[in-house]
């Protein structure tokens, strides 16, 4: 059984529709997830896009942050009906806009001739992220490519046309999505390169203490001795481990399906969701 748990459409910071993701996945997988950032708006089209033995595991990734840093929180299950939930996402999503507004007048202000415009228009329907603004960077020819937006002169956090967004305490994110009926599961604990300055026994304690299922530990950004820690840390605090590609379409070279999941931990994750069920056609 081939198990992806962490991917992008065009609802948040992906290229591919979520029609098209299904259509990536069917040849390649058994149980996709949608976790879009900080939305469920995706959901219904991947849905609908099911062909018979691809099932589907609704999911967000909620931003939270922590001592300065980004944490990726991934959800499952949830019921997306939950108010305290859906206003939170909301609230993320709002912001998202008001952030990218301001980056796009630091920009301006760095002589940079970028349009809100261009930049909602490369947002969709779907919450808009510093890949689009960086995209606009790539189109207007600033940079040569979307990676070359993510440095200091440009996007990078700290960098010149910077700006903060709204994120939750993982720690209340976790309780949260345990509320909403969900099975939370940290996101890439090492983040880029696998480097981290954050005393991460410390801290996953913290979120396994409030609640966390799992640790996302075969994720591309991972190194070997990093998985390595990760592992014996889950395996020390009772959580499950969950590999994925983190799919974002073209806007990421990593393809479907490079890291993969157990059965058992999907299996987990299914039994102690009480909030939505995985969805076949
Ligand atoms: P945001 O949530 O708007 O701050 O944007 C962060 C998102 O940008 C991450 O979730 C990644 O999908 C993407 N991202 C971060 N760093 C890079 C990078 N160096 N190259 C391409 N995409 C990146
Ligand atoms: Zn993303
Ligand atoms: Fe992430
Ligand atoms: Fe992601």
């Amino acid at each position: 059984m081939r198990i992806d748990l962490h991917t992008h459409s065009t609802y948040s910071d992906g290229t591919d529709t979520p029609a098209e993701l299904i259509a990536a996945a069917t040849p390649v997988l058994d149980v996709v997830a949608l976790t879009d950032h900080d939305t469920v708006d995706g959901w219904q089209e991947a849905a609908a896009a099911l062909p018979l033995g691809l099932t589907l595991v609704p999911g967000a990734e909620i931003s939270c942050g922590w001592g300065g840093r980004s944490v990726h929180l991934l959800a499952y299950l949830f019921d997306p009906t939950h108010a305290e939930f859906a206003e939170e996402r909301r609230l993320l999503a709002t912001d998202r806009v008001r952030r990218a507004r301001a980056m796009v007048a630091k920009l301006q202000e760095l002589g940079v001739p970028v349009t809100w415009d261009r930049v909602a228009e490369a947002a969709v329907d779907g919450t808009i992220g510093r890949p689009h603004v960086g995209a606009a960077l790539v189109a207007l020819g600033v940079v040569p490519d979307l990676q070359s937006a993510f440095t200091p002169e440009w996007i990078d956090r700290g960098g010149r046309a910077y700006v903060e967004k709204y994120v939750l305490d993982p720690r209340d994110a976790v309780r949260l999505v345990r509320r909403a009926g969900g099975v939370p599961v940290l996101a890439h604990p090492l983040g880029r390169g696998g480097g981290s300055t954050v005393d991460h026994t410390g801290f996953i304690e913290g979120l396994a203490g409030a609640g966390l299922a799992g640790l996302e530990v075969d994720h591309p950004d991972h190194d070997e001795p990093g998985r390595l820690r990760l592992r014996e840390m889950a395996a020390a605090l009772g959580l499950f481990v969950t590999g994925s590609s983190d799919y974002h379409g073209s806007n990421k070279r990593t393809a479907l399906a490079v890291c993969t999941t157990e059965r058992t931990a999907y299996e987990a994750i299914v039994d102690q969701a009480t909030g939505s069920r995985p969805i076949e056609r």
